[in-house]
């Protein structure tokens, strides 16, 4: 028996204070990764502890993507492997945490198309969650004979993506200030080889497999290899395929309704009507 079942405050320690239904639906999840309570498919989500708190702040565990890990196996303890939480519920995932430490909004900066002016909006998160959905990932592409069939990535493979382009941007950062003309355009072409080839790595993750009339291609060396070597057109057709089953599933554009001039008698209200895209990002989410 753990200290906690013996303590008679274990009554009186936090609770959860939402449930969630991931969008994904949750069947790629082994019981290693996710323990589902025994009611179904709702998992509670706990408030923040003050230690949560704090390791939201520590930038290095930000960086590595190990604090994010933590928080989330601290406030939804059903989930045993956070690294392995598909993009495609790790936006409800994080939302959900905000929302059962009791805040309503978010706050969104946005500058308004039509007049210019800058404005801080309060995004609301239940609205948020209800909006979020996982793409469709079963329909292939069916491209020149082969029949190729994506997944969303995990948490673990989006860090190390985004970890493999911070080293490229801190490789190329002084790029600009070269000032002979020729090493400067050589180094510029070898960012975009280096940018392309990573590309190439995070689109090879994606893809789960290759159907061709001989049989089916499951092995990652082998994809990322035809990646490499197919031509610019098939790439690209690829690559914007994979683009647009991401698009589906991540948060849908924010309708902003400028409030320029709206708490002064002096000025026009602006009350222009637009659309904001919204991107999560899980490194800055708590900060
Ligand atoms: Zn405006």
């Amino acid at each position: 028996m753990s200290m906690n079942e013996n303590n008679p405050l274990r009554q009186f320690f936090r609770r959860p204070a939402v449930h969630i239904s991931l969008p994904s639906g949750g069947e790629s999840y082994g019981p290693e990764d996710i323990e589902w309570p025994d009611e179904g498919k709702e998992l509670p989500v706990y408030p923040m502890t003050a230690i949560d708190e704090i390791t939201t702040k520590t930038p290095d565990a930000l960086f590595n993507g190990s604090a994010i890990t933590e928080i989330i196996k601290s406030c939804i303890p059903a989930i045993k492997n956070p690294w392995a939480l598909l993009s495609t519920d790790l936006d409800t995932i994080l939302i959900s945490i905000k929302a059962a430490g009791g805040q309503e909004t978010i706050d969104v900066e946005s500058k308004c198309e039509k007049c210019g002016e800058e404005g801080t909006y309060g995004i609301n998160l239940q609205v948020l969650l209800q909006s979020l959905k996982a793409g469709d990932f079963h329909i292939p592409m069916k491209l020149n004979g082969l029949e190729i069939y994506f997944a969303p990535l995990n948490y673990k493979e989006m860090n190390n993506s985004a970890l493999a382009q911070f080293d490229i941007q801190a490789k190329y950062k002084d790029l600009t200030k070269i000032i002979d003309d020729k090493e400067r355009m050589d180094q510029g072409q070898q960012a975009l080889i280096d940018i392309t080839e990573l590309t190439m790595v995070v689109l090879s993750n994606a893809i789960t497999k290759i159907v061709t009339p001989e049989g089916d291609v499951t092995e990652n060396e082998h994809i990322l290899d035809f990646l490499k070597h197919a031509d610019t057109k098939t790439y690209e057709s690829i690559r914007d395929f994979n683009s647009d089953l991401r698009e589906n599933s991540t948060i849908k554009p924010l309708t902003i309704v400028c409030t320029a001039g709206a708490d002064d008698p002096e000025k026009e209200e602006c009350g222009h009507e637009y659309k904001q895209p919204f991107t999560l990002n899980a490194s800055d989410f708590f900060a």
